[in-house]
This record gives C-alpha cells, sequence and structure tokens, in this order.
C-alpha cells in the first residue's frame, strides 16, 4: 500500500475537487506533509492549479499532473484526437516521485472508476497500479444510491480499497427526503463508512482555502481521524509487520528456513501481466510464471471475469454423487483439444493428485483386467524424473535430493536413464548414439513387461528434472515400446502441457497418443489449483461392473470438480482459441532463441536447453571438463537473487537456471528478461 489516497466520483461534476481540496487542507492542519496529483486533465489546467495553490505545495505543474490535454474532452476521446497515448509509467513515476516528497499524496480521480485511459485499461486499473485506498465522492441527492452502489461494487470487485464515502453538496438546494435519507440507506447497503456530508460552499475560492473555510467546514462535517493511521501506513512498517509474521508463522516449500529468516523477503501484493509488485511497490517481470502456471498475465480480465461470474453462482459443490456445470463442460473441453486417445476426464486438486490418481488408476485397471495380469504392478520411470511430493508421486521420481530421505515409505520403481544428452547417463554422444538410451530402456521394459503396469514420462521436457530436453524422435519410441509389450504409457504434461512447448500438449510434436494424460499447473491459466488425469475408453471400461463387484475406482478428493477451478479453466481455453496464443508464441520462441546464443559466450554456461518457452542454461565451474559448481556455491540461487535485484523473478534448481515466462509476454518483455539473465550470470560468475 502506498501513502496516498484516490479521490474518485459516482459521475463527473461531483465537486472531486473541493474534496481532494479540502482534505489536502484538514490533514496538514493535523500536521501531515500533504502533496497533491490531477494526473489526467482535459480542458484548461484550472483543477490543477487550483489544488496546487490552496495546497501550497512547491511541486512542478509536471509532476502534479503529468498528463494534460487542451480539449475539454473524456481523457480516450481526448488522447485519439490530440494523438497522444495516456502515459501510465509518467503517471506512475510523477506519483512515486511525490511520495517520496511528501507523507501523504492526495490523487484527484478522473470521472468515475469506469473512466478509459486506453483501449483496456480503466481509472480502477491506474489505482491498483498506484497501489492506493479510494475516497467515494457522491452526490446526496437523487439518482445517487445507484451510482454509489455501483462505484463501491466495481471497486471491490477490483481489489481496491475503499476508505468511505463523502457526499457533496455541490448546489444550493432545499434538503429533501433524499438527502437526508440516502447517505444512511448507502452506509447499510455498502458496508462502507460515510464519511459525511460537505455542505455547499458558494464557489469556492482560493481566498476561501487561505481563511480556512473550506478547511473547517470540511474538519467539522467529515471524519478523517482514522485516515493517517489507517490509510497512509507507511509502507515501510507496513511490510516489517508482515516480514515479522511470516517469519514467525509460515514455513515455506523447499526452503531451509534458518537462511529464509536471514534474508529480506519480496512479498508479492498484486500482479499485471507480466509482472508481479511488491507491497514496497517495487515491480518485477514474473519469469517463473508462478512456478510454472501463468498463461494469459496476472489480472486477465476474462479470467477474472469468469471466476467473479461463477462466484455469483457457486463457489463449490461435490463431484461426489452430484455434478456440475462447469466441470461438465470443463471436460468435454478438454476431450475435444487433448490427442485423440484420450475420451475421460478425471478431476483432482493438482500435480501431485493427477499423478496419484493415474498411477492408481492403472495399477487397478491390469488388477481388473484378469488373472494373467495380475502381476503388472509396477511402474517403470526415469532417472532425474520428477512428478511430484506425495509417497505415490515421490515413488515413481528420481532426484536424490529431493527423493532419497523418503526411500523406505515408497513402493518400489524401475527406472531407466534419461535423454540428458549432456550428460549422457550411458556415455554416448548425441547424435551418433541413435538414441542408445532407447535401446536400453527396451531392454529394461521387455526384461519386466510381466511386472509393469504403466511407465510415467514428461514428454519433450523433463522440467523439474533439470530442464532436459529430448532429442527429437526419443518420445516416440518410447510410445512404440509401451506398445510392444503391452504397458500403459503415463504423459505427465502437469508442467509441460497447455503450450508452454508450442504446442498444447507436448505429446503432439510426436504425434503420441498416451493411454493417460496428467494435466494441471496452466489448466486454470495460472489462476486456481486443479487438475485433470485424462484415459482412453479402454482404461475406463475396466472399471465397469455391478456395484457389488467394487470395481469403481476407489479415489477422489474434496475439492474435485471445483466450480471456479472449472470456470477458470474455461475461460483459459477460451483466451488459447480467441488470441490465437499458439499462433503468435512461435515467432516470440524463435526470438528467445536468437537471444539465447550469446550465452555460450559466458564462461561459465555449459548447456543452453530450450524447448518452446521453457529454458534451462547449466552452469558449469569448467566448460572443458563439465565439473558441477559444489551444491554449497548456492550458484543458482545467487543468480536468482541478482536478477531478483534487477527486477526479474526467477527459481532456479541447483546449478540451472530456468526462464520459464508467461506466454502472454511481450517481445520487450522476453528481451529485458534473457538481458537480465545474461547479467546477473555474468555477475555472479565473475564474483567466483
Ligand atoms: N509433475 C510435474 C512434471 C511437475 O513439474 C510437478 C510440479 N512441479 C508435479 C508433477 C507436481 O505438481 P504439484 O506441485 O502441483 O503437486
Amino acid at each position: 500500500m502506498n501513502k496516498g489516497v484516490f479521490i474518485t466520483g459516482t459521475d463527473t461534476g461531483v465537486g472531486k475537487t473541493v474534496v481532494s481540496a479540502g482534505l489536502a487542507l484538514s490533514l496538514r492542519h493535523k500536521g501531515l506533509d500533504v502533496g497533491v496529483m490531477k494526473p489526467i486533465q482535459s480542458g484548461d489546467r484550472g483543477d490543477t492549479e487550483f489544488l496546487i495553490k490552496v495546497s501550497g505545495v512547491k511541486d512542478e505543474i509536471e509532476l502534479v499532473n503529468p498528463c494534460y490535454f487542451k480539449k475539454p474532452l473524456a481523457p480516450l476521446t481526448a488522447s485519439k484526437i490530440e494523438g497522444v497515448k495516456i502515459n501510465i509509467t509518467a503517471i506512475k513515476n510523477a506519483f512515486d516521485e511525490l511520495c517520496k516528497r511528501h507523507d501523504i499524496v492526495i490523487v484527484e480521480g478522473i470521472g468515475g472508476l469506469f473512466v478509459p485511459l486506453t483501449e483496456d485499461y480503466f481509472v480502477s486499473d491506474l489505482i491498483l497500479e498506484l497501489n492506493i485506498p479510494i475516497i467515494i465522492v457522491s452526490r446526496p441527492n437523487l439518482g445517487t444510491i445507484n451510482h454509489t452502489l455501483l462505484t463501491v461494487k466495481h471497486a471491490r470487485e477490483s481489489g481496491i480499497d475503499i476508505i468511505g464515502v463523502i457526499f457533496n453538496e455541490t448546489k444550493k438546494k432545499k434538503k429533501g427526503l433524499a438527502e437526508k435519507t440516502n447517505p444512511s440507506i448507502i452506509e447499510k447497503l455498502s458496508g462502507v463508512p460515510i464519511l459525511g456530508t460537505l455542505p455547499y460552499i458558494q464557489s469556492v475560492s482560493i481566498t476561501d482555502c487561505k481563511t480556512g473555510k473550506l478547511k473547517n467546514t470540511f474538519l467539522k462535517n467529515i471524519k478523517i481521524d482514522n485516515l493517517p493511521t489507517a490509510y497512509c501506513r507507511l509502507s515501510t512498517a507496513y511490510k516489517k509487520n508482515l516480514e515479522d509474521i511470516d517469519k514467525t508463522h509460515l514455513w515455506h516449500p523447499f526452503t531451509q528456513m534458518n537462511d529464509w529468516v536471514k534474508e529480506e523477503p519480496v512479498i508479492i501484493e498484486r500482479g499485471k501481466g507480466s509482472y508481479l509488485y511488491d507491497t514496497l511497490g517495487n515491480k518485477y517481470l514474473d519469469g517463473n510464471s508462478s512456478y510454472w502456471v501463468n498463461i494469459h498475465g496476472h489480472r486477465k480480465r476474462e479470467i477474472d471475469e469468469a471466476v467473479k461470474k461463477q462466484i455469483n453462482k457457486i463457489s463449490h459443490s461435490t463431484l461426489l454423487g452430484l455434478s456440475n456445470v462447469p466441470a461438465i463442460e470443463l471436460s468435454e473441453r478438454l476431450i475435444k483439444i487433448a490427442p485423440e486417445s484420450l475420451k475421460r476426464v478425471f478431476y483432482s486438486d493438482d500435480g501431485s493428485t493427477a499423478v496419484e490418481s493415474g498411477i492408481k488408476m492403472a495399477f487397478q485397471y491390469w488388477q481388473q483386467k484378469g488373472k494373467n495380469f495380475k502381476s503388472k504392478k509396477k511402474f517403470i520411470a526415469f532417472y532425474n524424473a520428477y512428478h511430484g511430493d506425495t509417497i505415490g508421486a515421490v515413488s515413481v521420481g528420481r532426484i536424490d535430493l529431493f527423493h532419497s530421505m523418503f526411500k523406505s515409505l515408497l513402493f518400489e520403481t524401475i527406472f531407466a536413464p534419461p535423454p540428458y544428452c549432456y550428460r549422457c547417463p550411458i556415455e554416448k554422444t548425441y547424435p551418433e548414439c541413435s538414441l542408445a538410451c532407447v535401446n536400453e530402456l527396451e531392454r529394461i521394459v521387455s526384461e519386466n513387461r510381466d511386472k509393469v503396469a504403466a511407465l510415467i514420462i514428461e514428454p519433450k521436457v523433463m522440467m523439474p528434472g533439470g530442464i532436459i530436453t529430448a532429442p527429437e524422435g526419443f518420445l516416440k519410441r518410447v510410445r512404440e515400446i509401451c506398445t510392444k509389450y503391452n504397458i500403459l504409457m503415463i504423459a505427465d504434461e502437469v508442467a509441460v502441457g497447455f503450450g508452454r512447448t508450442g504446442k498444447m500438449f507436448a505429446c503432439e510434436h510426436e504425434n503420441v497418443p498416451p493411454d493417460i494424460l496428467l494435466l494441471s499447473k496452466s489448466l486454470t491459466g495460472g489462476y486456481m489449483p486443479l487438475a485433470a488425469t485424462l484415459t482412453i475408453e479402454e482404461i475406463y471400461k475396466g472399471f465397469l461392473g455391478e456395484y457389488s463387484e467394487f470395481r469403481t475406482f476407489f479415489h477422489g478428493h474434496t475439492y474435485t470438480g471445483n466450480p471456479l477451478a472449472c470456470a477458470s479453466a474455461i475461460a483459459n481455453l477460451d483466451l488459447f482459441k480467441k488470441e490465437r496464443i499458439l499462433d503468435s508464441l512461435q515467432d516470440k520462441i524463435l526470438l528467445l532463441k536468437d537471444e539465447l546464443i550469446k550465452f555460450y559466450n559466458l564462461e561459465n554456461v555449459g548447456d543452453i536447453r530450450q524447448c518452446g518457452f521453457i529454458v534451462g542454461i547449466e552452469l558449469v565451474a569448467d566448460k572443458d571438463t563439465k565439473k558441477q559448481y559444489p551444491m554449497e556455491e548456492k550458484i543458482g540461487i545467487r543468480i536468482a537473487r541478482e536478477a531478483r535485484d534487477k527486477g526479474l523473478i526467477i527459481r532456479p534448481i541447483g546449478n540451472i537456471v530456468i526462464l520459464v515466462p508467461p506466454l502472454s509476454s511481450t517481445k520487450d518483455e522476453v528481451h529485458k528478461m534473457v538481458e537480465i539473465i545474461y547479467d546477473a550470470i555474468e555477475a555472479v560468475t565473475c564474483q567466483n
């Protein structure tokens, strides 16, 4: 939260300028150093000049009013006619500067919350970006209930804090029933405090302000006692408090908390597009897509609205014994876009539960198929694989750092060499090897064919394993082997699904139909936890029978098929279509590829692996010998930290720097992300 208050109206002409001036004078009277701002002004600059004179600030007019149009028109119309775009960054910079100079900045708005500043950016977006609460200025007379309640509703739905409503008598008029009763009705219906009614002051002049008339009237009629303490929270103190609570009560995943408590955390408060904003107002490019989930950027209007619309119907109802509309609609949508083999959708909550249900399904399928198949109980997975943190998912994973501690809890899995060409586990060189690792896989499968229920694979890229990109043809051969030896193929597309690799699903790169497909992460565009396990009809049919045969799949989670999550997933799929996400991604993938070439010049970059919009940069202590940095040196963590200081959030895996931008990132943003990573690697590896 920044040190400001935004004065918005229910409409134009409600007297925002007088209220802004009155508030500025009153807060100054209470001992605060008050700054004023009128970010956008059209017509003459009278309001701005009035505010400056009244409040007595010495700030340059370009700071107080960074955006000015000569024509007295609505901002968007004026900007189009004058051919000048409204520069939101300039407004934000001016506001930041004023915040540095003053205890609090009173920002006078432009009409109401829904006034457009560009085609898809409204006053409410500006308020969110300035990160300050609002005071709503309203007319006290007939018609104001509707306008005020709509303003409150929109502010709340946008996530804007409301301090209260001030009624302003802009005309000399006898008070009728409406004027007398509207404030209390509005307070009751909206739950927003009414700060008071500012009585009519005849043509407020600079002199009125100098003599104290406006200030005295304001102080007498408007409650502002809570304002300086409750809403002008000095952001550093606010953050410190959150930080203390975090360090006292939170336990962060995959984090050595001893280190965590020594460091200053970034506390994210909001996001917009490719950017995350912390509580101090610093912004960062989200190079991690908030852990590989975000697709269309943060606060994507269509998904926001889909979720809100669903909230107005129902937020949760169970799929156990009932069905719900979004869960049904989404299942059809998923089957339409998934590889053709797949016909059924089983929902769960996250990647790990998608994996659990997939492996249990495969296991039970064979158990129920007949006595010849009862021995098919094991799973084949790859070394370096990671499929989640629940015990079943850990059993089919093999990253010793994460998994070895739990060995005695796990079921036995057969592991095969991964296609990790940079450090080939069978010491061959690609492409001369002709995919020798697949031959090794075939040997393992053929030896265990009667024991194996399924093979689990992350198609094309083993992401958590360190962005291990499989060479062309590997996936297809894996499918052939599974078919040949009659074992099910489970494709874990929890991380690689939904366009990340350049195609909707990674399996499509080699036209491979899996028997079970696991989806999560980006399924909801990065909004909500939801997972889906898709299967072929044959597996589904294997569970059918008389009730008394108990062939039922006894598995399901409380929030399975949650309507809010399914609604966000449908909106996500709509956007893929409407915005032709995959088409527009192709150029950006090529750009990323070009931008990465220069990394080979860096002395400690051993390998660069890219598949679509997924990048892994493996750092080595010695390029010739591929000697790894000792883990204790935390090279990846230090680079991510350096990048964070430069305005980019990334999260490494060991010595591998990882970049996974939202698919909606612009070319400029991609360029900036890559530049920051380059500089960060250079800066950190030079220190060594
Ligand atoms: N599979 C893969 C390939 C993953 O990357 C992950 C998470 N990184 C999971 C499964 C587990 O997903 P979750 O963390 O949502 O349980």
